[in-house]
């Protein structure tokens, strides 16, 4: 069964650890008003792509990976392709591959519980705790996103907890402090790491191309106060929060 491919970055630091093949697949149902890579978004397209290549790519480069690397399906949303990447997985662990699933966990269905049951790690995004600005932000609800954490946390998979800190979006305090009660104080054993990841503008450009409005072109970078205010609120919840 063929995946649809966006793109492959060779030697990537920010998905997972250690050095990694990343997988951009194509297709994700959120909108989120940040997306660096909103030509993922649309279901249409992306290079039809066998499994068996994906495989001999990830051989070739098999020996930067390291003990810590190895290759992480990225998007757009992976989970969107479950199917043909539940076989993919398989057969890149069983060369010995660490695989991680970077996800917005919003897509469930029984290919995807059982992707979720095989990956290595999950890199679960958490765009917003507060249902209603989370709709704001990506347009749809944050209820399975959620669900999947928990999901996770029974399940006794590990994961990563990814959060996107844009100025005057997903930054309040109260957001925080949120997001902090419902994973934080040892309520989710299965987070290894909490990811803050700063709102940057990379993929403004390639709004210009699609023809579409960027929605956030007034807001602002992070200042550094707001960053390690945020760390500091962080760090009062979870004893693995990083600032990347
Ligand atoms: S979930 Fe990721 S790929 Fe999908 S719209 Fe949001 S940022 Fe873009």
């Amino acid at each position: 069964m063929e995946l649809k491919v966006h793109s492959y970055e060779s030697m990537g630091t920010y998905d997972g650890p250690g050095l990694r093949l990343v997988v951009f697949l194509q297709g994700c149902p959120f909108r989120c008003l940040y997306c660096a890579n909103p030509d993922t978004i649309s279901f249409e397209g992306g290079t039809p792509t066998l499994p068996e290549a994906i495989l001999k790519m990830a051989l070739n480069q098999k020996p930067f990976f390291g003990k810590k690397g190895g290759v992480t399906f990225s998007g757009g949303e992976p989970t969107a392709q479950a199917e043909a990447l539940v076989p993919l997985v398989r057969e890149l662990q069983e060369h010995g591959i660490n695989v991680c699933i970077d996800t917005n966990g919003a897509i469930w269905n029984s290919h995807v519980e059982e992707l979720f049951s095989i990956a290595d790690l999950v890199l679960l995004d958490v765009k917003q705790i507060n249902p209603a600005r989370h709709l704001d932000l990506t347009g749809r609800t944050n209820t399975r996103t959620l669900e999947t954490a928990a999901w996770l946390e029974e399940h006794g998979r590990p994961f990563w907890l990814r959060y996107v800190l844009v100025p005057g979006i997903s930054d309040t305090e109260e957001d925080i402090r949120a997001l902090g009660e419902h994973f934080g104080n040892g309520r989710y054993r299965m987070i290894r790491r909490v990811e803050i990841l700063p709102y940057h503008t990379l993929g403004k450009n390639k709004y210009e191309v699609l023809g579409w409005d960027y929605k956030l072109k007034d807001t602002p970078l992070n200042t550094k106060e707001q960053l390690d205010r945020a760390k500091g609120l962080f760090d009062r919840y979870f004893d693995c929060a990083v600032l990347n």
